[in-house]
């Protein structure tokens, strides 16, 4: 059980007693933790008598393995924490005084807002160019929608990113697909080095707070640069941020190429935010039937199965992980017909063993299931999206209607299936809250679609380290890493039932040290 360090020396030996351990399989109520991993396990009156160096009493404080976040947008959750929150405006004006607000503070200063959602809106639209252009007296205003595939921007920033005629742009400042990759672009630009490192920082405090010790970033060429990625993944090789496991949505078509930009990024795939389609609440997600609100409209394929098979065939051969951002039907029709396709080209062993990934995967039938897990795909979900968006009244019934609604997100199909999930919060789309995502699962819309708390605790620990291809972290057993969170909730896992209050991190552990403490 003792550990020496490289000099030889003995590291010191620490007892976790009087817990409410567990990994969502083994329960126990002491560990000891030495030289950053757990040497031993099981129950306080059975701890072995060899010298421990500290004890710690945790008063039957509920203690996990650290949470995975398998989907989230570093610097821009650090940006959305910086910026002004519109999820809360019930009204046009209401959010335009929010915004007014923080043009006010900041004077000159580009402005950042957020999740504004015009479903909530009594107005029933979102405001214009003009509207923000009065508001702020001209200032430089990117408002993302809660799905951050479509936004507004004020005069100025349309102006800079010659966004007025491109595609996607409405022509009162609402834009989406090209003209919001326009806009986004300008608005980066306005975007200094130092602020980024501000908003790295912030989002890496607020994960560890949340009890959030992984991250898998998604970066990807329309979303963000390679220079904000190289940020992020430095940021977390620093001591005392959460472990980053980088992923770079850029499409390739040779093994070669593949592995150079894998190398040259250092991310573990070229996957994440590879988008086949775009979202339902911006009506870009690929659908086999038209949109229930929109006539005739049934989303968009950014990519054909050829180009997937060919992503997806060069990143096997180059032993990497592959993926992409799949939401609609007919985009998982898409992304499936690749898979197989290049399950065909490299071999079904090969493509299973690489473990491919797809992330949000919100539209499954059952022919999808039982392929995905054939192809021994992981499905990286958000519960969130269904306890923000399910339901009768939810905006996946005004953009499906009631039947396709009630089929989204289907995640005790997924996992019956055999399909591995991976859960995620898709920050800043929705916020760093695993037990809520939990709470999601556990009291998903749909009952046959619930799952129990330690199913989701599994899914959000050991799933996320299954996503990124390592079987073997995310329990609490001897020889693994001591990445831990205690917990203020007392005796085990919460009900999470409505109204029970989420647990608060008390102590976030990774490899033995201490990263947040408020025991
Ligand atoms: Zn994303």
């Amino acid at each position: 059980m003792t550990a020496t360090d490289r000099a030889g020396r003995r590291a010191p030996v620490a007892l976790l007693t009087d817990g409410a351990f567990t990994d969502g399989e083994a329960t126990f109520s002491a560990m000891i933790v030495s030289g950053g991993l757990i040497r031993w396990t099981g129950h306080a009156q059975d701890v072995p008598t060899e010298s421990v160096d500290e004890i710690v009493r945790l008063e039957n404080r509920l203690v996990t393995p650290v949470l995975v976040d398998a989907h989230v947008h570093t610097s821009d959750t650090g940006q959305a924490l910086a910026g002004v929150d519109l999820s809360g405006a019930r009204s046009v004006s209401q959010a335009l005084d929010l915004v007014a607000i923080a043009a006010a503070q900041h004077p000159g200063r580009p402005v950042y807002a957020y999740s504004w959602d015009e479903t909530d809106w009594a107005e029933q639209r979102p405001f214009t160019s003009a509207e923000l252009d009065r508001a702020t007296s001209g200032a430089d205003v990117y408002a993302t929608r809660i799905d951050m595939h479509s936004a507004c921007a004020s005069s100025t920033l349309m102006d800079r990113a010659q966004a007025w005629h491109a595609p996607g742009s409405d022509g009162t400042g609402l834009i989406a697909r090209d003209a919001h990759h326009l806009v986004r672009e300008a608005h980066r630009g306005g975007v200094t080095a130092q602020d980024r490192g501000h908003f790295i920082d912030t989002a890496m405090r607020a994960s560890l707070e949340a009890g959030i010790g992984v991250l898998h970033e998604m970066g990807a060429p329309v979303l963000t640069s390679e220079e904000d990625l190289l940020a992020v993944l430095a940021a977390g090789r620093r001591p005392n941020t959460p472990e980053v496991v980088g992923y770079w949505g850029q499409l390739v078509t040779s093994a070669d190429e593949a592995s150079a930009l894998a190398a040259r990024l250092g991310v573990q795939g070229l996957a994440g935010d590879l988008n086949v389609d775009g979202s339902i609440g911006s009506r870009t997600a690929a659908l086999r039937e038209p949109y229930a609100d929109a006539i005739g409209m049934d989303g968009f394929a950014y990519l054909s199965p050829e180009e997937v098979a060919v992503h997806v065939a060069a990143c096997t051969r180059a032993g990497l992980q592959a993926g992409f951002h799949v939401i609609g039907d007919a985009g998982m029709d898409c992304a499936i017909e690749g898979l197989q396709r290049a399950a065909a080209d490299v071999g079904a062993g090969a493509l299973g063993g690489a473990r491919h990934r797809l992330e949000h995967a919100e539209m499954c039938h059952p022919e999808h299931l039982t392929a995905l897990a054939d192809l021994g795909v992981v499905a990286s979900v958000q519960p969130a999206f269904d306890a923000h968006w399910g339901g009768s009244e939810g905006m996946y019934a005004a953009r499906l209607g009631a039947e396709r609604s009630s089929r989204t997100n289907p995640f005790a199909d997924l996992v019956g299936a055999g399909v591995q999930l991976a859960l995620g919060s898709d920050s800043p789309v929705t916020p760093f809250a695993p037990w809520e995502a939990m709470r999601a699962c556990v009291l998903h819309h749909q009952k046959d679609q619930r799952l129990d708390v330690a199913t989701a605790l599994r899914l959000h620990t050991r799933g996320g380290h299954a996503a990124a291809r390592d079987d073997r972290a995310g329990r609490l057993v001897p020889g693994a890493a001591a990445s831990y969170v205690v917990w203020d909730q007392r005796g085990g896992l919460p009900s999470l039932r409505d109204g029970v209050a989420a647990p608060v991190a008390m102590r976030t552990v990774l490899r033995g040290t201490a990263v947040l403490d408020r025991l």
